[in-house]
This record gives structure tokens, C-alpha cells and sequence, in this order.
């Protein structure tokens, strides 16, 4: 199947780790042009240097923090004069989750989770809305979280926030309906930079990688048994940002290896 994007422009925040990182290098295999942003420099320059063998003078990759609005406006005209004033395809990908509980998050954390839920989405898509309405089938898709629909007491902020954006989303695709569409994956468990960072501050030490990944997938009674990878989500993500998808917005896709317990 020709997922029809070749010589496509797309736009993936948090490109330089994990899922995103997959996406961007998916999106080049396909032919298409990727601008990608981080905020850390150097993991940026990581990204970029793999990034560039995939498809060679296809890449642009600069700093910029999604909850910055005057950042994101300057990646979007940097994006434009790069482009040439439009775009395919916005992930809105950058991101993390909090663990905390509702007995253990301060005010300021609540307001800090929920900035970067909402203003991840906001900002880019304000930013990028005029190119997109620029090309000829444009679509966003949002990396949102199965703790959306399925919440998690020990990921309590997070899971509040999941739900609401993916309200929001809905909205959008309403709004921006038949120009824009705009569409969803709701991740389960998938083993990328922040679960490494979360196993290198394990309290076990003697507990090996694959220990301790296998630990929490049975810990969360994953039915297929393990995390997923990175490149498990991205290709749902560029399937549903593609012109494939072309009948598809307000549309959520999970990608959870089968945690999902709803019907
Ligand atoms: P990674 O930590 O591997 O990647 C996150 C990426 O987002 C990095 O490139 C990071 O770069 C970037 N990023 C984070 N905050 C910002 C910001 N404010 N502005 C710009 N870039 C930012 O994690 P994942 O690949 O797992 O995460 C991708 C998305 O998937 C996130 O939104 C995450 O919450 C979501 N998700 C992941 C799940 C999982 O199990 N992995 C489960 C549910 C949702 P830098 O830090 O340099 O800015």
C-alpha cells in the first residue's frame, strides 16, 4: 500500500527520543521531508546525525520548547521558509508523564501537567494551522495516552489531563473538519527514553534490563507480554497522518498491546 507520502512535509515535536525519534525516521523512509524539535541540544544533535542517513538533506532539527508560544512561532517560520509555506503533517508528540498520586501532587505540579498536556497540543497546532491549511490534505495526529479512557491513581494529574485533551482533540476535528484532519493514539506501555530513564533510577540495581522490563509488563497484565517498541506506535502514527488515512479524523487508535479493558 502507497501511504502516499512522498515529498510530504511533517512536523514532529519531540522527535529526537523514543516514539517520536521513530516517527521522524519512518516519515523519511517514505520519502517524505521531517522537521523535528527538542529541547536538549545535544539529544537533538543525536537524533539529527542518525536522522540524516536515513534520507540525506530531508531533516531540519531545532530547539525549541513546545510550552514556549515565541519558540514554536519561530520553528513554524523556520518550518515555513524551510517548506516552502506548507505542511502535510503535524505529531504532536513532545512529552512525559508524572507518577504521583492525588495525596502526593502539589498545586503547582497540577498546573504544571496540565500546561504541558493542553498547551503541547495548543501551541503547535495554533503555530502550524495556517500551513497546514496551505496543503492539499492535511492532518495532525496527537500521541495521547490510554490513560485517557483507563486511569491510573498512581499517575493521577496525568491521567486528568489525558482525558481532557482528548476532548479537546475531538473538538478540533470537528472544527477544522473537512480542511484539517485530526486523530489520535492512545499508547499503552512502549519502551523509550522516559522508561529508561525510570529503570536507570530502579531501587533494585541487581534487577538486569530485561528483568526489569519484564517485571512491569507482567505488573500490568499486558496480554502480549511486553512493552512495545518505539516503532510499534509510529507506524500507526504515520499510517493516520498519511493520505491512506484519508477517510479517518476524530479518530483514536490504541496502541497498547492489549491493556485496554474497554469493549
Ligand atoms: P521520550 O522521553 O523518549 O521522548 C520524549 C521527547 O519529547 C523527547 O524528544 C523530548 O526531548 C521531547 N520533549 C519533552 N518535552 C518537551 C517540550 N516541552 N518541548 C519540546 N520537546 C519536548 O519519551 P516517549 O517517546 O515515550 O514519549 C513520546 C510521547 O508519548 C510523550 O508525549 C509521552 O508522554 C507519550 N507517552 C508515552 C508512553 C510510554 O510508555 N512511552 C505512554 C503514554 C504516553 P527533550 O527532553 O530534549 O525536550
Amino acid at each position: 500500500m502507497d501511504l502516499g507520502l512522498n515529498d510530504k512535509i511533517a512536523v514532529v515535536t519531540g522527535g529526537s527520543s523514543g516514539i517520536g525519534l521513530a516517527t521522524a525516521k519512518l516519515l523519511l523512509g517514505e520519502g517524505a521531508r521531517v522537521a523535528i524539535c527538542g529541547r536538549d541540544a545535544d539529544r537533538l544533535a543525536a537524533a539529527k546525525a542518525q536522522l540524516e542517513a536515513v534520507n540525506p538533506g530531508a531533516l531540519l532539527a531545532e530547539t525549541c520548547d513546545v510550552l514556549n508560544a515565541e519558540a514554536v512561532n519561530a520553528f513554524a517560520a523556520k518550518v515555513s521558509a524551510w517548506a516552502g509555506g506548507k505542511l502535510d503533517l503535524l505529531v504532536n508528540n513532545a512529552g512525559q508523564g508524572r507518577m504521583s498520586t492525588f495525596a502526593n501532587t502539589t498545586d503547582a505540579q497540577w498546573r504544571e501537567e496540565l500546561e504541558l498536556k493542553f498547551f503541547s497540543q495548543v501551541l503547535p497546532i495554533r503555530a502550524f494551522k495556517p500551513l497546514l491549511e496551505a496543503a492539499p490534505s492535511p492532518a495532525i495526529v496527537a500521541v495521547n495516552s490510554l490513560l485517557s479512557l483507563q486511569p491510573e491513581p498512581h499517575m493521577v494529574c496525568t491521567s486528568a489531563a489525558r482525558a481532557g485533551v482528548q476532548n479537546l482533540l475531538k473538538s478540533l476535528a470537528t472544527e477544522f473538519a473537512p480542511r484539517i484532519r485530526v486523530n489520535s493514539i492512545l499508547l499503552g506501555l512502549v519502551d523509550s527514553g522516559q522508561w529508561q530513564r525510570r529503570f536507570e533510577a530502579r531501587t533494585d540495581k541487581t534487577q538486569t534490563r530485561e528483568q526489569w522490563f519484564s517485571a512491569l509488563a507482567r505488573d500490568k497484565h499486558i496480554p502480549l507480554g511486553r512493552l512495545g517498541t518505539p516503532d510499534e506506535p509510529a507506524r500507526a502514527i504515520v499510517f493516520l497522518g498519511s493520505p491512506a488515512a484519508s477517510y479517518i479524523t476524530g479518530a483514536s487508535l490504541e496502541v497498547s498491546g492489549g491493556v485496554s479493558r474497554s469493549i
